[in-house]
This record gives C-alpha cells, structure tokens and sequence, in this order.
C-alpha cells in the first residue's frame, strides 16, 4: 500500500468535492481528491437537469435557500474562468390553473427572503409571447431572470482539470474503506491502494456521505435515494422552451419541468420517488409515463418521436434535516462534512465550497494565498461550434479534424484524442462521452462506439477488450467472435 501525506483528504469528485477542490487549491496546501469512480461526476453531478437555480424554492434560513442565492451569483464568474458553457436564460414557474395562482405570489415572496433579485409574476399574454409552445390554458407564471443552464459534468471536470492543474492530487478508482482516528481526531484515509496520512477530511461523498461519516463515528443523519427519471429530446427542438418551465412545485420536488439542455437538446423531467437502493438507476415505465403525462400538460406539442434517450438521477436527501448536513461531525472536529447535496445542489456548489474553506480556517487550517494559482482551464472546443473556415484551418493543421467520428454530434477523431490527454485521466467510453459528446446524439452511439472504442484503444496502449464503459468490469467487448469459433470448433474435434 503506498503512503501519502496530505493537508486534506477531500472524499468524492462530484461538483461538491471538485469545486472544494479548486477553491482549495488557491493556497499553499497539500490536497487529495479521492473517488471511488474511474471518472469524476460520476454520481447525482451525472444525471440532473442541470439549472442554475435562481433560489426562490428553498424555505428561508435553510442552507438551501442561503447557498443558492449565492452560488447562483458567481456562475457567470466561474463558467467564464473554467470556459465552461452556461447561458442566463431566466427561468418561469407556470401556473396551468387559476388556483394555482396564489402559490406564484408565495414562491415570489420567499424568493424576495431569500434575496432572489427582479422577480416578478407575469400574466397570459406575455407568457404565451414568450413562449409559444405552452399550453395555451397558462394562466400567469413567476419570471425569475437569474436562473440558468450549464452543463453539469462540464462544469464538474473543469472544475476537477483546474484544481489538478494548480497542483490537487487526484486519485481515481480508489473507494475509501476506512478511516483511521487518534482520540477525536482522524489520521488517515484508507483506499485499496492508499494509505493517506492527513491533518483534514472533507466528507463529499454524495449519496454515500453518511456511510463515510460512520467510518468516523458519526450517526446523526443518513441519506436515501431519491430518484428522478428523464426523456431527451433530438438537438433539432431546444428551441421548443425558451428557458426552464416548471410547474408549481410539490413538497418533494420542484415538480416536471420541460427545459432546454445547455447543448440545444429538450429535457423533459424529473419525478420523484423515494427508494432505498442508492444505486437503481434504471428508468420504469411507470416512471417515464408519468413524466410524460405531466410535461404533455406543460407542453402539448411535445415531438414524442423525436425521444432520443431515458435516463435517471438520483438526489441525494438527508435525514432528518432534509437540507445540506455541512461542517464538523461532532466530536470529531477534523472531519468536515459537505454531505446531502441534493437540488439546488449544483448551483450552490461554489458557495459550499467557501463555507467548507471557512470551517476547515476555524478548526485550525492555514490559508496562504499561493502565488502562482491559475483560475483559466482551457475548454476543449468543439469542432462543430467553429466556422467552415476555422474547420478547414484545423482540418490543415491536424487532419484528424477531418475524420468525423460521432456523425451525428459532428465530433473528430482529433477531439476524442485531445480529450483522452488531458489533466483528468479519461479512460472509459462514458468519459470520451462526457468530455466530447460523441454518442450523445440521434442514434445514441450506435454508429460511433466501435471507432471511439479503437482510437481509445491505440491512444491509451489498451487492448480492445480491456476498453470499458464506465470502469471496473464493464468492457464492451469480451473477445475476438473468430476467435470463440476457432476455441469451439477445436474443443469439438478434440
Ligand atoms: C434528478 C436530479 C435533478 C437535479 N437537478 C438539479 C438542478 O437542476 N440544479 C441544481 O442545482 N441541482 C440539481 N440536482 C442536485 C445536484 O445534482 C446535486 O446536488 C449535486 O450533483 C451533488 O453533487 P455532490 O458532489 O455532492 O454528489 P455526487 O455528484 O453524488 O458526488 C459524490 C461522489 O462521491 C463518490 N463517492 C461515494 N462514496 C465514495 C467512497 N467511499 N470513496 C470515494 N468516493 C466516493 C461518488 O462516486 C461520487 O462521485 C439534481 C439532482 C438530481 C438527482
């Protein structure tokens, strides 16, 4: 087992654990991200509708409501740092029936508690100019202009490039199974490959931070599943909602909003449902005709055949507070929980990351500005966002700009190879995904999976069976079909 030394341990590379990490690596400190995934955002930051909340649902004096409004503020700031995509689109709370009504002017009164700026309630007629595919029943809506979208993996493995490039070590595929103390306070963190020796741990460990808060004693709280389920629209009908459309929102969930996806996608969802296995992400009929049903209403003219892909999240819900658990475990005062980030978990994530930087200062962490931090990353661009004529510059200097890998996404061979070199590891099918769109489009890698799967292959000196989807044991080819013939065909003439 190799040692390490650490100043702190942070536990998870979801957006927590990555913008924690970024906001850490501003200063002379010795900081380890570990996650149990082969990838980063591999968790709830993987499967969400990714809006920029503007913060008018939390119940004023939650974490919730603080953080939002907060983390909402610096998006612009960090998306333009990090070149992460994100567009201030607005967002609207529609009320499809009279009654309906009443709870607009309590969602505006909250959001003004809470210190959401230029809310404001707009009737029919405007609401229908806006947006003209709602249903045409709307009655008013709750116009919140600071809301937004970006993309949330993207944000996270920016975030996740930008903290290693200023110096965070990152542990991939490493699930901490033990956490040794001394008395009240912990000493090191235990991987299967790791042993790491460190002053702090930051538990950001999403749906499994309470299991990481008992490793150090903690009981008080536990996380269940909540799981939302969602339907993807083909790129050509983003255009459909000019911004997030919710419905009124229930006392689970903000309720199943139709949106446009930062990529120019439709996204229809989530629901809600209560589970305890924190790992079911499989979609139900049940659940994806209750999407429907409840998006139909919001948006009659829905284009149900162009449905390219289902998928389901799952949020991360404390017990019992129901809002984020952050700070010290009792009596274990260098044991820092950022633990049951559920929604607006993604929005709030900046404004968590300084709270945890203020208590990791309180209980005794030294914050020296290091000189040489970088706040830039470098966004890979996508080819098909340039002009011909900066297409056909690129095409010159590299020709494999001019091999088109993922026909529908417009995605090279150049891009893919880019992605597979850069300052986060990316082995694994989903991750090429993540970082480059190739497979996300139309015919939802049918057509590019075996060519991103060789030039995964050539580029990181694998075999083609050692290529895996997602890490651990999940290859996309377990051998050569001639060569199970020849093996059988042998075994028979034995
Ligand atoms: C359906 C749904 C819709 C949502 N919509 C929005 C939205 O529109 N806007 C918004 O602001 N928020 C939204 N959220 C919330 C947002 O997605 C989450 O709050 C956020 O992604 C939580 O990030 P996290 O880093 O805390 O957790 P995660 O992303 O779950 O990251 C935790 C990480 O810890 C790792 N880990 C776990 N155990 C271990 C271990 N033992 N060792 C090492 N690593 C470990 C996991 O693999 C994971 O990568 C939504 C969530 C869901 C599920």
């Amino acid at each position: 087992m190799e040692k390490l030394q650490a100043d702190v341990v942070i536990i998870g590379a979801g957006v927590t654990g990555t913008a924690i990490a970024r906001e850490l690596a501003r200063y002379e400190l010795e900081v380890v991200l570990v996650e149990k995934e082969a990838d980063v955002a591999c968790g709830s930051t993987k499967a969400n509708t990714a809006i920029v909340h503007a913060g008018y649902d939390a119940h004023p004096g939650t974490w919730k409501a603080k953080l939002n409004v907060r983390g909402n503020a610096v998006f612009p700031q960090i998306c333009r740092e990090l070149e992460v995509p994100f567009k201030r689109t607005g967002s609207l709370v529609v009320a499809l029936e009279e009654d309906q009504v009443p709870h607009l002017y309590e969602l505006l009164e909250r959001g003004h508690v809470n210190g959401v700026p230029d809310l404001e309630i707009i009737g029919r007629d405007e609401l229908l100019r806006r947006e003209p595919h709602l249903n045409p029943h709307a009655v008013a809506a709750l116009w919140a202009p600071t809301a937004g979208i970006v993309n949330a993996w993207e944000l996270t493995i920016a975030q996740a490039e930008n903290a290693v490039e200023n110096g965070v070590k990152l542990l991939l595929e490493q699930p901490v199974i033990r956490i040794e103390r001394e008395g009240d306070r912990v000493r090191t963190v235990c991987t299967p490959d790791f042993a790491i020796a460190t002053r702090f741990v930051v538990n950001a460990a999403g749906r499994h931070s309470d299991e990481i808060a008992r490793l150090v004693g903690q009981e008080d709280f536990r996380i269940t599943p909540r799981k939302g389920e969602y339907y993807v629209f083909d790129r050509r009908f983003g255009h459909m909602a000019g911004c997030p459309l919710f419905p009124v929102p229930t006392a689970v969930s903000k309720g199943i909003l139709v949106t446009p996806t930062v990529e120019g996608n439709l996204l229809i969802g989530p629901n809600a449902q209560d589970l305890e296995d924190k790992e079911d992400l499989r979609t139900t009929p049940a659940g994806l005709k209750e999407v429907l049903t409840e998006a139909l209403d919001m948006m009659p003219d829905l284009p149900l055949k162009d449905a390219i892909a289902n998928f389901a999240g799952l949020r991360a819900v404390a017990r019992p507070s129901n809002d984020f658990v952050l700070g010290p475990a009792s009596g274990v005062p260098n044991f820092i929980n950022a633990a049951g980030i559920q929604s607006p978990g993604l929005t709030s994530a900046p404004a968590v990351a300084e709270e945890i930087r203020d208590y990791l200062q309180a209980a005794g962490l030294e914050l020296n500005g290091k000189k040489k931090f970088n706040p830039y990353r470098k966004r890979l661009v996508p080819f098909r966002e340039l002009s011909r004529e900066e297409q056909a510059e690129l095409i010159a200097e590299d020709p494999r700009y001019g091999q088109i890998v993922c026909r529908c996404e417009t995605v090279t061979e150049a891009e893919i190879v880019q992605a597979l070199h850069r300052p986060v590891p990316c082995t694994t099918m989903d991750g090429v995904k993540r970082r480059t769109r190739a497979g996300m489009g139309r015919c939802q890698a049918g057509f590019c999976t075996p060519r991103v799967a060789a030039i995964m292959a050539r580029e990181l000196g694998l075999s083609l069976d050692e290529v895996t989807k997602k890490g651990g044991a999940s290859q996309l080819l377990l051998a050569r079909t001639k060569e199970l013939l020849l093996a059988k065909g042998a075994e028979a003439h034995a």
